[in-house]
Order: C-alpha cells, then sequence, then structure tokens
C-alpha cells in the first residue's frame, strides 16, 4: 500500500526535502503539492484532492486554512510548522477532535531521544542546586524565536521536575535582571548562516555541568521523519481522530 501524500510549503525549504524525501520512499507517493497562490482555496483544494495525508510546513498564520482543507479533502494531517501563539495552538487541538494530527516541532529521531534525556537529566538533578537553560542556533531566516524545538526541550524539563513552564521560562535577559531565580529556564537564541538547527541544554551545578546536545547536520532528517509520520498516521490512524506525536511513531 502506498500512501498518497500532499505538501504546503512546497517552494520552501523543508517542502523541497519533503517532495524528495517522499519520491524516495516506497511507501509513499506524492499526490500533490501546494504553496502560496493567487487562487488560494481552488488550488489548494485541487492540491490535496486525493491526498491520504497532508503535510505542512508553512507559517503559523496558515495552519487554521490548510488544516480545514486537508479535513474537507478527508486526509490526516501532519503539521511541522513552529512559532504558533496560544490561540493558534488551541485550535489545532480543538481540530484534532475532528481529525487525525500528528504535530512535531521536530521530526527528527535524534531530538525525539533528547527530550526523553532531557526529562530524565532535570528530573535527577533538582532545580536548587542544577540551573537549567536551553542555547539553540539556527539560520538567519528563521522567523520564530525561540525554535519550536527549544520550547519542546523546555516542555520536557519542567516535565521532568513537575513544574509549568510558562511559570519558569526567561526568554530574554538584559540589564538589570537581578540574580537568577531557583528553577528558572533561561533561552538563548543565535541566528546565521544557513544551519539546519543546534540544540543544547545545559545544567549547570556548583562545579560542574551537563551539556545534552543535538545538531542537526542536515534538512533531510526533518523531512525522512515527518514522512515516516505520514506513513505510520495513514496506517495505524486514519480513523481516529486526535493528536499525535513522535513519540507514538517511534513509540518512546
Ligand atoms: P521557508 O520560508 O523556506 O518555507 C515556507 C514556505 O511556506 C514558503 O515557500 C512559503 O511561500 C510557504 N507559505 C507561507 N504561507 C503559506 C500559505 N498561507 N499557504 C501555503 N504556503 C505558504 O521555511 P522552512 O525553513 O521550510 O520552514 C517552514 C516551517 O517549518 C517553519 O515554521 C520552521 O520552523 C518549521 N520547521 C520544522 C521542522 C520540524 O522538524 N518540525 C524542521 C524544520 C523547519
Amino acid at each position: 500500500m502506498t500512501v498518497k501524500i500532499a505538501i504546503a510549503g512546497a517552494a520552501g525549504r523543508m517542502g523541497q526535502q519533503l517532495i524528495a524525501a517522499t519520491q524516495a520512499r516506497a511507501a509513499a507517493q506524492l499526490s500533490g503539492t501546494f504553496d502560496r497562490s493567487g487562487d488560494y482555496e481552488t488550488d489548494m483544494a485541487a492540491a490535496f484532492s486525493g491526498a491520504d495525508v497532508v503535510i505542512d510546513f508553512t507559517l503559523p498564520a496558515a495552519t487554521s486554512d490548510i488544516m480545514a482543507a486537508a479535513r474537507t479533502a478527508g486526509a490526516a494531517y501532519v503539521l511541522g510548522t513552529t512559532g504558533h501563539d496560544p490561540d493558534q495552538r488551541q485550535g489545532i487541538e480543538r481540530a484534532a477532535q475532528t481529525m487525525p494530527i500528528l504535530w512535531a516541532a521536530n521530526f527528527s529521531l535524534g531530538v525525539n531521544v533528547l527530550l526523553g534525556l532531557v526529562a530524565q537529566a532535570a528530573k535527577a538533578l533538582p532545580a536548587d542546586s542544577f540551573d537549567l537553560d536551553i542555547l539553540e542556533l539556527h539560520h538567519n531566516r528563521k522567523v520564530d524565536a525561540p525554535s519550536g524545538t527549544a520550547l519542546a526541550l523546555g516542555h520536557a524539563a519542567t516535565k521532568g521536575r513537575s513544574q509549568s513552564l510558562d511559570q519558569v521560562a526567561t526568554y530574554a535577559r538584559q540589564g538589570e535582571t537581578g540574580a537568577r531565580a531557583v528553577g528558572e529556564i533561561g533561552f538563548a537564541t543565535l541566528r546565521g548562516g544557513d544551519n539546519p538547527g543546534e540544540h543544547t541544554v545545559m545544567l549547570v551545578g556548583e562545579g560542574e555541568r551537563i551539556e545534552l546536545s543535538h545538531r542537526a547536520l542536515d534538512r533531510s532528517i526533518f523531512a525522512k521523519g515527518a514522512i515516516t509520520a505520514a506513513i505510520w498516521l495513514h496506517e495505524n490512524r486514519k480513523d481516529q481522530p486526535g493528536l499525535y506525536s513522535m513519540s507514538d511513531v517511534l513509540g518512546l
């Protein structure tokens, strides 16, 4: 059985990788591609027609329309876009009550294993003796910060420490910041060149430091993971609305 895949954001950096990864996979078939267009809704409906799964790597503002068009086409939905605000996130959670959605800030196997390691380390190394900060570096055209993966790492850490990220996150430090609060999780964002994404979680104690890092060397790792996710979603959950993650796909 081949899974028919339509790609939204096809002209973008990830869109191009997704086209190549679909074509390289025997179990998948490219059934349509879509990007910004003049006759937006008609072109999108034509591109999604007959698809089993729509994969979307575009912009947060586009998610709601693309998700609705996927549902109208009877397709499941794989979402890789990052940078959604709380309202947009709630919209995705609501839509998942009516269609199968797989949403991941990062589709690489390595980062999904890292999320588990970070939760484990944050739990084992208490907040009052180990300060935890997250550093990320991405290419100079990235439009959201911190990266979705950095936020996912923050959520993994707070899950390990039974905290809520909203209550302990510090997204920038400048000027008279005062001393670091116990339990704070800081984010630092670097931008430059064509870097596909590096993340380091630092746990800094008195006299010792742990660094847990992942470096993406090539964007194809995200595309291959998204195609694996699309095949998994169609084969395992096509008639089961819900919000799924890479942990479900990888059995982590
Ligand atoms: P990009 O700017 O190269 O490509 C985005 C594409 O989306 C562009 O071609 C643009 O024209 C298109 N687009 C924008 N609005 C649209 C709309 N309303 N309808 C249809 N197409 C539209 O960006 P990119 O580097 O490919 O990244 C895209 C997204 O994927 C970003 O949010 C990025 O953070 C995310 N990303 C996620 C992962 C992951 O593993 N989840 C990995 C890499 C990138």
